[in-house]
């Protein structure tokens, strides 16, 4: 039996993974907390812990809410937190502020020429977030990367949220390839663990966002600094 894997699509969670987390996310994470707090300062860091960030330095807990939750996870997590909004009314406004941050999204590399390059070779693109996908498509239009998506999928899209497997049978769906013909890129666990629910032939990890090669071991096949350096794992 031939054990190689051919790999003809790639999966990619787009924070973290293509736009630089700390850079792209640190500073909306303090613009959500002071929305969700309501102006009150005091509860605004209060949040910022509990969502797993040190409101003093900036740093993101790998896997931790703000790390890795879908806007739905994130409002639930600061109302419990003791954010005076319901659920609902909270997630209407970080859906709008995070559409809105597309505008200060700091891309890891040169996006349209890396998705260029890998539609050249002949690769099947997607990305699969958690954010929700009008912020996805805006990336994508902002960064000239839109022409070489065939598949875009948020949390709001239709195809379940990470880890479950839904987002990335959504791509085979949609492109005509086999789970272990996929590779899926992301920088938390949950992205890698959506890859290997789902049976995708490689699953890699990036240090362009929260995790650590620690954090990301265990379910990664290769980790990698960054995008740009995913062709040598490719095969
Ligand atoms: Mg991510």
């Amino acid at each position: 039996m031939n054990t190689q894997k051919t790999i003809a699509g790639i999966l990619f969670d787009k924070d973290g993974t293509l736009l630089d987390y700390a850079k792209s996310w640190v500073p909306v994470n303090y613009e959500l907390a002071r929305i969700a707090a309501n102006g009150d300062e005091a509860l605004a860091r209060t949040l910022l812990v509990a969502g797993g960030m040190d409101p003093d330095s900036g740093y993101v807990t790998p896997d931790s809410l703000l790390a890795a939750g879908n806007t739905v996870e994130i409002a639930t997590g600061m109302v419990k937190a003791g954010s005076p909004f319901t659920i609902e009314a909270l997630r209407e406004k970080l859906d709008y502020l995070f559409a809105n941050s597309t505008a200060l999204a700091v891309p890891v590399t040169d996006l349209g020429a890396f998705f260029a390059g890998l539609h050249a070779k002949g690769y099947r693109l997607g990305v699969a977030s958690s954010d929700n996908e009008r912020s996805i498509r805006e990336t994508a239009k902002r960064f000239g990367f839109d022409g070489y998506l065939h598949y875009v999928a948020g949390y709001d899209s239709g195809f379940g949220t990470k880890p479950e497997p839904g987002m990335v049978l959504g791509f085979c769906a949609a492109t005509g390839l086999e789970p272990h013909q996929v590779a899926v890129v992301g920088d938390n666990n949950h992205d890698l663990h959506m890859g290997r629910n789902a049976g995708a032939g490689l699953t890699v990890a990036v240090l362009t966002g929260t995790g650590s090669p620690q954090s990301l071991s265990a379910a990664s096949d290769h980790c990698i600094a960054d995008i740009t350096h995913l062709e040598t794992v490719l095969g």
